[in-house]
């Protein structure tokens, strides 16, 4: 989400840009406005509900509720919304995880819309005489972008459970693209930590930059371009993307990337093909699921590591009583609950379509039992700890290699819908990094994904076989989370999901704690500061639990911490006890996120 890299972006700095927005001077093609739209973290009521990072976004999605489409309509509106307001986090040039809760059935089903690597890939993909090239070198480049994911997504979701055609879905964000959104802080910020490398690439400094500016807060961010490739994806459907002059228009740029030959950075070229964009598809696929203190947690499948992660952590943690725990005590089992599922899902985790991965023991309560017998009350477990095996799962094992987690961008954006029949959906979509690759396909007014440098360059640990090495046509392992709780009658209780990379799933996991066993309202739960154990030495902590006593009782006992001014932006809807929706979003984070009903009624309560 595009307010991944405005951690520093306060009030103030808003504040001031505003003014010096007022003593720029516009480029022609843009056009000042009173103010940006109004954003609320909570609202609850009748109808239907939408939560995202962003007001039009939202309002989009209740349009499309109001005007009698369901969920996955909203969803996908929303989403394309996302594309124009969010271009450095979500767009038609990346992939996501899609998870919907069906009301008639009352089934829970997912759509892998994950991209996939060429099929010229190899292990070998990011390496370079033998050695990794530099992450950010693979991130700027032809190399790291994958198929997209996100048409098709759009289609098999329409297909499968939505009532209204995609390219009526498409016209909301087609007219936001060409009349414009208002430019924030975090926008104008995100701009300006992508500004060398937009420069450096003709169709995205002329997009994003402006006059050569950055844009101005205040002012309207128009994008015709990207209007009219949403007509086109209207009237000709998402095959022109797959098979059509959109195909080509994105092979083209993979393979040469359009650099400024002024330029002096070096941009590998790709080796995506016609066919490989022809041979995309999407799977539908069963959810993971756990049960948790009676309640069923359903979340995505491998190729994301979210589903198996969290449900392995929520099964260790559900051995203990949270709801009695001091904070401390609960932080620590959190903790620790979350070392063990990372060191697993280092070990385990890849595409199954090319690597054996042990889902259902993953997602075993005897699995769990056995990982969960290494915590102690009084001491913290070493990092990096060595993976268990779901295969054979002896309690306290502590044999196997220990590898740390590799690096994963942090950005993206997640979106949950409900609406008036009681679907839900939970939809997480992504280009990687903030900006992608920075590489916009010319004249189309989308940028690229780097999807594929979430896989490892080189093994993260050289003594084991890493399930998560490039392949052809493979999907890179994911964290995203999307995650539907449903009753013991199967019916939603809430559904949520965050950006943040690998911290999705640890942010997912204190959400659901939070609400669930401490007894926090949605939203409070959201706002709630975060801590981020990856298998890693030390823990991540926000300024609200560094600056809290909490955290001298957790190094007591051995905890190492360091500091993240920011994890995650985090979105959920939930079903209130008497049937209206609650939408929940951020308060504070990135400028805080948009949750919107259909008919407001009553105060939002837990
Ligand atoms: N590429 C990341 C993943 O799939 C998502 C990036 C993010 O969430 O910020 O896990």
């Amino acid at each position: 989400m595009r307010r991944s890299a405005a951690r520093n972006v306060s009030v103030v700095a808003a504040a001031v840009a505003l003014l010096s927005a007022c003593a720029q001077a516009l480029p022609s093609s843009v056009a000042t406005t009173p103010r940006p739209p109004e954003k609320t973290p909570v609202a609850a009521g009748y109808g239907g509900a939408v939560a995202s990072v962003d007001t039009d976004a939202s309002a989009v999605g209740i349009e499309v509720l109001r005007q009698g489409g369901n969920a996955v309509d909203a969803a996908v509106a929303t989403a394309a919304a996302l594309g124009v307001t969010e271009p450095y986090s979500a767009g038609i040039g990346g992939g996501g995880y899609f998870v919907y809760y069906d009301a008639k059935s009352r089934t829970v089903q997912t759509i892998d819309g994950r991209e996939t690597a060429p099929r010229s890939a190899d292990s070998s993909l990011f390496l370079e005489g033998g050695k990794p090239i530099p992450f950010a070198d693979a991130v700027t480049s032809g190399r790291g972008v994958g198929t997209p994911g996100t048409p098709a997504t759009w289609d098999t979701a329409l297909d499968a459970w939505g009532s209204k055609s995609l390219k009526r879905l498409l016209e909301p964000a087609e007219r936001l693209a060409r009349n414009g959104f208002t430019v924030d802080a975090t926008f104008r910020s995100q701009t300006e930590a992508n500004q060398a490398r937009f420069a450096d690439f003709p169709a995205s400094a002329e997009l994003f930059l402006p006059g050569g500016q950055l844009p101005v807060v205040g002012s309207v961010f128009k994008n015709p371009d990207l209007a009219r490739t949403y007509a086109e994806l209207g009237r000709k459907g998402t095959d022109t993307l797959y098979r059509g002059d959109l195909a080509d228009d994105i092979v083209r740029t993979v393979r040469k990337p359009p650099v400024d030959p002024a330029a002096t950075r070096v941009v590998r070229s790709g080796d995506l093909t016609a066919r490989d964009l022809a041979a995309y598809r999407t799977k539908r696929q069963a959810p993971t699921k756990v049960s948790y203190r009676g309640l069923d947690v359903y979340g995505i499948a491998p190729s994301s590591s979210g589903g198996t992660s969290v449900g392995e952590a929520l099964n260790i943690l559900e051995r203990t009583d949270l709801s009695r725990a001091t904070q401390a005590g609960y932080l620590h089992r959190f903790i620790e609950a979350s070392r063990i599922a990372f060191a697993d899902r280092g070990r385990w985790l890849g595409d199954p379509a090319f690597e054996d991965v042990p889902t259902k023991g993953l997602l075993s309560q005897r699995f769990a039992d056995s990982r969960a017998c290494l915590i102690k009350d009084d001491a913290v477990l070493k990092s990096p700890l060595a993976p268990g095996d779901p295969s054979d799962p002896t309690p306290c094992a502590t044999g196997g290699t220990a590898a740390p987690t590799t690096y994963e961008g942090e950005n993206t954006t997640h979106l949950t819908a409900a609406d008036k029949w009681g679907n839900v959906v939970a939809y997480t979509l992504t280009i990687e990094s903030t900006g992608g690759s920075a590489i916009t396909v010319p004249d189309r007014g989308f940028l690229l994904n780097n999807e594929l440098t979430d896989f490892s360059f080189a093994p993260a640990n050289p003594a084991v076989h890493d399930p998560n090495l490039p392949g052809p046509g493979k999907r890179p392992r994911s964290s995203i989370s999307p995650t539907i709780v449903l009753d013991g009658h199967a019916r939603p209780v809430l559904a949520l999901g965050s950006p943040g990379g690998a911290t999705i799933i640890t942010t997912v996991l204190q959400t659901l704690t939070g609400h669930l066993d401490r007894g926090l309202p949605l939203v409070e739960a959201i706002a709630a500061p975060r801590a981020s154990q990856r298998n890693g030495a030390a823990t991540e902590l926000e300024p609200g639990l560094w600056n809290s006593p909490v955290r001298a009782q957790l190094e007591a006992i051995g905890h190492v911490f360091t500091q993240n001014p920011e994890i995650g932006a985090a979105t959920g809807v939930q079903r209130l006890p008497d049937g209206r929706w609650l939408a929940a979003a951020e308060k504070v984070r990135r400028g805080g996120g948009s949750a919107m009903v259909v008919r407001p009624a009553g105060k939002p309560g837990k």
